[in-house]
């Protein structure tokens, strides 16, 4: 539930709401906003008895947020969530961000030859995975902390923001320190644990959708990060498990309107995980920012046959140079910048 305030409502009818929504046994979140106050009511997955609210001073409308989900729905917040990194780039506005980079930082010279490329075809945003979530305890598991390391020292060579993966709340405790976004993979997405420290985190946090999760699942998970006091979530669309065995996974397009229109933080797409296949990034990512992504998250790799993880989707830096002016064509022709 939402109680809008009128315009000229004071601070001491604002506290009488808040006193009459713990009275109820739930927890009044006050959201200022530059015309009016609003007070939000978590805590609730049952609908408000609103009576005793709807009737105090002050009081101009009590909205009922129908969905399981309150902080990152659109009846919460109208307006688009925008996240802001160090190196000014904005994801969740008019320009579409492109992340770029291996899946994982495998040393020294595959990690700055890879950004050097990404950043000269037009990425904002290096990726690369510093501990990696294997379906296999005999594969590749990351470099770690010298991982992040590199990945700092490849920002500020390129003036690059960073992302990168924490797998566990204390390699979260890492990431935070290093990177500019923090990413939840797809095998994390209901780690609760893990969303509650992403929740407290300093750092904006990408939320990557479970490969078997339900749209209401994922906003869900999303919440959890939203309820412990962290807003800034960027949520990547990354493909579900799914009957067709051609591609490593179905990339669900759908999801990106449908997130748009549920909830108010941005939405990114994975074209790389979302295919398993080099050949299909393109079209895909095309779709994706046609759809309204606001960017999306490409592999690359110097030499994608030396990959120690994700090869066969990572594409050459050749490709991704020509990918670049291909997206640009495509955001324009929706209305945004890249
Ligand atoms: C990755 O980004 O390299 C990754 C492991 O992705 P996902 O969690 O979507 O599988
Ligand atoms: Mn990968």
């Amino acid at each position: 539930m939402l109680v809008v305030m009128s315009h000229d409502a004071t601070q001491a009818d604002t506290d009488r709401v808040v006193t009459a929504i713990q009275a109820l046994g739930f927890q009044a979140r006050p959201i200022p906003s530059e015309h009016r106050m609003a007070i939000g009511v978590v805590g609730n997955d049952r609908r408000v008895e609103a009576d005793t609210v709807e009737g105090l001073p002050g009081v101009k409308e009590v909205i009922h947020v129908s969905a399981p989900y309150k902080l990152v729905s659109r009846e919460w917040q109208a307006h688009d969530t925008v996240v802001t990194l160090p190196n000014g780039v904005s994801i969740g506005g008019r320009e579409v961000v492109v992340m770029a980079g291996p899946c994982g930082v495998e040393s020294e010279a595959q990690l700055m030859e890879t950004a050097a490329a990404v950043a000269q075809a037009g990425a904002r945003v290096l990726r690369g995975g510093a501990f990696k979530p294997r379906t296999s305890p005999y594969s590749f598991q990351g470099m770690g902390e010298e991982g992040l390391k590199l990945l700092a020292k490849a920002r500020d060579a390129y003036g690059l923001a960073i992302i990168t993966e924490a797998v566990d709340p204390e390699s979260l405790d890492l990431v935070e320190e290093y990177a500019d976004i923090i990413q939840l993979g797809a095998r994390n997405m209901q780690n609760f644990a893990l969303l509650k420290r992403a929740g407290r985190a300093r750092k904006p946090v990408m939320l990557k959708r479970g490969p078997s999760a339900t749209l209401k699942e994922w906003l869900l998970a999303a919440e959890y990060i939203l309820a412990e006091g962290n807003a800034k979530v960027i949520m990547c669309e990354r493909g579900v498990r799914s009957f067709e065995d051609y591609t490593r996974n179905m990339f669900d397009l759908n999801a990106i309107p449908v997130i748009k229109q549920l909830s108010h933080l941005p939405v990114v797409g994975d074209p790389s995980h979302g295919t398993g296949r080099r050949e299909l990034v393109g079209p895909v990512s095309k779709g994706a920012i046609a759809a309204g992504a606001d960017g999306i998250i490409v592999e690359v790799h110097r030499d994608p046959t030396q990959a120690k993880s994700d090869g066969m989707q990572s594409l050459y830096p050749s490709q991704f140079e020509a990918l670049m002016g291909d997206l640009r064509s495509v955001a324009n022709g929706v209305g945004r910048s890249l």
